[in-house]
């Protein structure tokens, strides 16, 4: 076995130390496969956090990509980019939304979203708009979305944090419930199912009485599917379990499979509100982006991937369910379509540098959650060998 060096010298890097680097470099990639420096090869389980869902190096996405660089990369968004507007429109054929707002990753997403609350205040003359979030939330790093983040840890250092902010705990109607009625609030920003916080699951019903709150009291329900959104959850996207549409939703991570896209994606009067001058992004939306999208949405609707997140996500869970139940390290296993947490007793951070040295890539997230986020191109010998790795790294623990 390749001894694992620690690279992190602070000493030689020009890079910023901003992460907590893991001692390894991937030089190739295919499906679900990754290979190193040495030419060892790894299960990928993280898909370089729920991004790359149809796998590393996809022949049909580099063919697209290829083919677009030797045509055209970036004009602006001063003129016509007419893939945009193809996207814009299966966006919103996929989602029953009605346009589209096209950025480079999952905060500026939600930056968007902030804004069309913001503005939907100053349309309705509220000096100071509320937006409610929730605790554990992840929404992303700039101020606004970081400000919007229900975890400390993210805040500190950074104050004074963007004020207009309400927190509530997740998955909790009541305390929402409680706010009705404030005519300052003008949105409730929440992920449909939390993945940095925890692979948290609300109950059923909760998006949908959050719908019906929303409406009653003329709020804007935005949900931040960075993390769910295109197919992870077994929907295209996680709100779909329970019918019910929001007024923004924000897309990502998965959106291009590892090209830098985002889309802020609206209906309603949400759609109505940024107009122009008002928002914009220099890349935003470009070419090469917006083809490999385009692509990214044919193949997984050509493959029928969507079942599959859902089929593949349940049996995974069945098969840990089965050889997991009985070990005292197991608090809980959760799931929704390939978004997978397993939550055990004690802290279990060691476990991803463990798994590394099996030829597995996972994530430890909440401290004691072991996070799941596989292609949704997993074959079943590649199920059965992520099963039986974490499976034996759970039990090698010392509870
Ligand atoms: C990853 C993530 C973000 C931030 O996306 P970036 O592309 O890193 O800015 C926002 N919201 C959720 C739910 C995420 O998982």
């Amino acid at each position: 076995m390749t001894e694992l060096i620690d690279h992190r010298d602070h000493t030689s890097s020009s890079v910023m130390p901003t992460y907590s680097r893991l001692p390894i470099a991937f030089v190739r990639g295919e499906g679900a496969w990754l290979w190193d420096q040495e030419g060892r090869r790894y299960l990928d389980a993280l898909s370089g956090i729920a991004v790359c869902n149809l796998g590393h190096a996809h022949p049909e996405l580099s063919k697209v990509l290829c083919d677009q660089a030797t045509q055209l990369w970036h004009t602006s968004n001063l003129y016509q980019i007419p893939p945009q507007e193809q996207l814009a429109k299966e966006l919103c054929r996929l989602s029953g939304m009605e346009n589209v707002f096209f950025c480079n990753s999952g905060a500026e997403a939600n930056e968007g979203a902030i804004k069309i609350a913001r503005a939907l205040g100053a349309s309705r003359h509220i000096t100071e708009p509320k937006i409610v979030v929730t605790e554990g939330s992840f929404h992303g790093r700039t101020l606004a979305t970081l400000s919007a983040t229900g975890n400390p840890k993210v805040h500190q250092g950074f104050e004074p944090l963007v004020p207009g902010f309400i927190r509530v705990p997740f998955n909790d109607l009541v305390a929402l419930e409680d706010l009705s009625g404030r005519h300052d609030i003008v949105a409730v920003l929440v992920e449909p199912l939390q993945g940095e916080g925890g692979v948290r699951i609300p109950d059923r019903g909760y998006l949908r009485q959050l719908r019906s709150l929303c409406d009653r009291n003329d709020w804007l329900m935005m949900l931040d599917e960075v993390q769910t959104g295109m197919g992870r959850t077994g929907h295209w996207f996680a709100f779909q379990r329970e019918n019910i549409v929001p007024d923004v939703l924000t897309v990502a991570k998965a959106l291009g499979n590892g090209f830098p896209i985002g889309a802020c994606v609206a209906k309603g009067k949400a759609a109505q509100i940024l107009t122009a001058g008002m928002h914009g992004s220099t890349f935003g939306g470009n070419f090469l982006g917006c083809r490999v999208a385009l692509e990214v949405i044919r193949i997984i609707e050509e493959q029928s991937l969507i079942p599959v997140a859902s089929s593949l996500g349940q049996a995974l869970h069945a098969r840990f369910c089965q050889k997991l139940a009985h070990l005292p390290q197991l608090k809980e296993i959760r799931s929704q379509g390939l978004m997978l947490g397993i939550e055990l007793q004690a802290p279990c951070g060691h476990l991803v540098a463990e798994a590394l040295k099996k030829g597995l890539l996972i994530n430890v997230t909440a401290n004691n959650v072991i996070r799941l986020l596989p292609p949704l191109i997993l074959d079943d010998g590649q199920a059965e060998q992520l099963v039986s790795t974490v499976v034996d790294l759970i039990s090698g623990m010392t509870s």
